[in-house]
């Protein structure tokens, strides 16, 4: 299959691991900042057939490990309110909230129901117009465009009972946090091909001139990663900083112009809380005041109060951050487990500690 198979060829990968061993002469730590990037890494064993001085920390490029507690707790009250009905996607029922989960509140007799495409909400509203139908939307640059069209269209179709409660995220800023960090030790980035897709990579290029990294706009393949992996460590071994493209098959350095004006029209910059990290300055996208209507929030007549507390042992956040890896948890596939997730990160099918679970738990 033309633009899958041959960037699944394990003999292409060992070429470039090849090369990789050939040009690494110092120690090296790299962030994937995705989700996909990570469970596709260690899906193929690219870790492992690293040399030991490449080291690769995970990011936190997945939404749902990344969206704060009071954002479940606010979905989980306007649930609970007999007038609304709440939709959100699959993998985040089982996210856990101060409390408890969706999937929990759903059990107790909460109004929650799963969607695959927000657009399917809309009939609904319109077919039950006694009812307020919420779409609990959260993601990063990739999911904007869809959820800012799901809005344009709610209005043009005039629905007065359709809301959302949007958690919704943007790569660079926590790119510059992460290298903010007095303790940061990444040196180069991967960075997330889909979202590079849409949003293009002219706001990588200050943070790559700035602190003075190589970020490399990676695919999801083991070929793109491996790839992708060689150009950071090609650019430090070089002395070398600034914006490369690995997933040149898809990523354009203005990235999607139409995506970009349909965000733009719904949504401004905003600040964002990242679930274990805090705010992030200019991290988010909220409603432009002529959607500040249909905000969700405004249904409740009480403020949910943030909580950042964690889970005992739980170290969701240095993970998050790239500081620590799944593996280092003590609670890691003995107590916390998919069936039974004490964070964020084992509960999304994007999280890193999923992906250890699935990938490395026999190694602990
Ligand atoms: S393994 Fe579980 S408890 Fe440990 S950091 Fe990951 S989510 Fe938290």
């Amino acid at each position: 299959m033309k633009y899958l198979s041959e960037f699944r060829d394990p003999t292409a990968v060992e070429k470039v691991i090849e090369k990789i061993k050939d040009i690494s002469r110092k120690e090296y730590t790299i962030m994937e900042i995705c989700g996909s990037q990570t469970h596709s890494i260690l899906n193929s064993g690219i870790d492992a057939l690293l040399p030991e001085n490449v080291v690769l920390v995970h990011g936190p490029g997945c939404p749902v490990c990344v969206t704060p507690k009071e954002m479940i707790d606010t979905a989980i009250e306007l649930a609970k309110m007999k007038e609304n009905i709440l939709f959100t996607y699959g993998d985040m029922l089982r996210v856990p909230g101060s409390k408890e989960s969706l999937f929990q509140a759903r059990g107790g007799g909460a109004n929650i129901k799963m969607v695959y495409s927000p657009f399917d909400i809309l009939d609904f509203a319109k077919n039950n117009p006694d009812k307020n139908v919420i779409f609990f939307g959260i993601g990063f640059e990739t999911t904007t465009p869809a959820n800012a069209m799901t809005i344009l269209k709610a209005r043009e179709m005039n629905l007065k009972n359709f809301y959302v409660l949007i958690a919704q995220f943007r790569v660079p800023p926590a790119i510059s946090a992460i290298l903010n960090d007095p303790f940061n030790k990444v040196q180069g980035f991967l960075a997330p091909g889909h979202v590079c897709t849409v949003m293009g990579t002219e706001e990588y290029i200050p943070i790559a001139e700035k602190y003075k990294v190589p970020i490399v706009v990676t695919g999801f393949e083991p070929l793109d990663l491996a790839e992708g992996i060689y150009m950071v460590i090609e650019s430090l071994s070089n002395g070398e900083h600034g914006v490369k493209i690995q997933y040149k098959r898809s990523v354009r350095p203005e990235g999607n112009l139409k995506a970009k004006e349909i965000i733009n029209k719904v949504f401004k910059i905003g600040n964002q809380k990242w679930r274990g990290i805090g705010e992030i300055p200019e991290s988010g996208w909220v409603l432009k005041e002529e959607f500040e209507d249909m905000d969700a929030r405004k249904l409740l007549n009480k403020k949910i109060e943030e909580i950042e507390e964690t889970k005992e042992g739980c170290i969701a956040a240095l993970i998050l951050q790239g500081k620590k890896k799944p593996n280092d948890c003590e609670l890691f596939a003995k107590t916390c487990t998919p069936l039974n997730p004490l964070g964020a990160p084992m509960v999304s099918s994007e999280g890193a500690c999923a992906a250890y679970y699935k990938y490395k738990k026999y190694e602990n």
